[in-house]
């Protein structure tokens, strides 16, 4: 009885490969498929891989693709200012897709403080220079042109008055 089946098994395998040589199509129609899988293309974010399957039995294949992967993050944080908020930005090292996240609020107002003064004279207008001492932000604030400023002066024993920027007398 098993030799009898032994037998039998291998008249099937001989009209098994007769069948694939021969009709090829009937036979993928009625194998009972056993796949094996290889991997054609890696999936990144931005671009789909690929696979591909294969029948043991009867070497019908098809390929399907493979899902995206998750994007590769790298995170870095902005700090807030006194007018922009903050925040983490994360960028994909493969793609470059950013999005922020974990925001921070604005500082608020600017903390001006007077960081420089160049006081005016008759001939040139001077400034007063404001630093935030929280985001460095700077402004001058233009002072007007002041009077003259007499100087007394003694020249051959005659006192007179001149303005010791213009040289203007009194
Ligand atoms: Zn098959
Ligand atoms: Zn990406
Ligand atoms: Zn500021
Ligand atoms: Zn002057």
């Amino acid at each position: 009885m098993k030799k009898l089946f032994i037998y039998f098994l291998s008249i099937c395998c001989f009209f098994n490969m007769f069948l694939i040589v021969g009709c090829k199509d009937k036979d993928v129609d009625s194998c009972k498929h056993d796949f094996y899988s290889d991997v054609i293309s890696e999936s990144t974010c931005k671009d789909k891989g690929m696979i591909r399957y294969t029948c043991d039995k009867c070497q019908y294949t098809y390929f399907d693709d493979l899902k995206l992967v998750d994007h590769d993050y790298e995170s870095s944080n902005v700090g807030a200012t006194c007018t922009e908020e903050g925040y983490t930005l994360f960028e994909c090292t493969v793609c470059g897709k950013t999005h922020k996240n974990n925001f921070i609020p604005a500082n608020g107002n600017h903390n001006h403080k007077e960081t420089d003064r160049k006081k005016s004279t008759c001939l040139k207008q001077g400034y007063i220079e404001y630093t935030c001492d929280r985001c460095g932000d700077v402004y001058k604030q233009t002072l007007e042109i002041s009077d003259h400023e007499y100087e007394k002066v003694t020249i051959n024993g005659v006192t007179i008055y001149s303005c010791k920027y213009c040289g203007k007398e009194a």
